[in-house]
């Protein structure tokens, strides 16, 4: 069904601000970014990478999630300024069960299942899943999906777009 990703990042981190005393920060463009996807497999994806973010970092330190629009993609980054993930196992991170070697079960616990199946809903949706980080410094994921083309998100029933005088409320309220 058609969403607004810009919404649905916005409503995703303002639960994870009442959960954790930390600071997330959101940007989102004010005109909107739609696309066409499972919403509820896209907020597994997003409390996947917001989850992540939080365990691997200390304190305090902030969080920043932006949605942004690029040539084809909804493109949402989330970034940490955690323990980052060494060089060596950044390309087995989306493996089914697999744990980078910062990280024990005694220090921080995990399945090495997030990604795994965050990785997966995405490839479903068409988009990719990529990362930038640096051992001991943190960490940026980009989640590029799909987006509609302006002539295609005209074409939505006008119940569908009413969304933006009221940001987290159900966009097809
Ligand atoms: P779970 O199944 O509960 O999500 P997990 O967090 O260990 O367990 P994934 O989310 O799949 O599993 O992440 C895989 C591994 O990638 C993690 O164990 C960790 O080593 C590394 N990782 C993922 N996100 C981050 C991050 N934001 N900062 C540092 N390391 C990360
Ligand atoms: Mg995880």
């Amino acid at each position: 069904a058609p969403l607004e990703v810009g919404q649905l990042v916005a409503e995703v981190v303002d639960h994870f601000r009442h959960a954790f005393e930390r600071p997330f920060s959101v940007e989102v463009p004010p005109d909107g970014v739609w696309m066409l996807g499972d919403r509820d497999r896209l907020e597994q994806v997003l409390v996947n990478l917001l989850e992540n973010a939080h365990k691997y970092s200390p304190a305090g330190a902030p969080i920043a999630v932006r949605v942004e629009r690029t040539g084809e993609a909804a493109r949402i980054q989330v970034q940490d300024h955690g323990i980052g993930i060494p060089g060596a196992d950044q390309a087995q991170v989306f493996q089914r069960f697999y744990r980078a070697r910062n990280v024990s079960h005694r220090n921080f616990g995990g399945l090495g299942l997030g990604l795994f199946i965050s990785h997966s809903i995405v490839k479903m949706h068409g988009g990719s899943l990529a990362l930038c980080s640096r051992e001991g410094e943190g960490s940026t994921f980009t989640l590029d999906l799909p987006r509609m083309a302006a002539h295609e998100v005209r074409r939505l029933p006008r119940r569908v777009l009413v969304l933006d005088e009221d940001r987290g409320q159900e966009a097809s309220a």
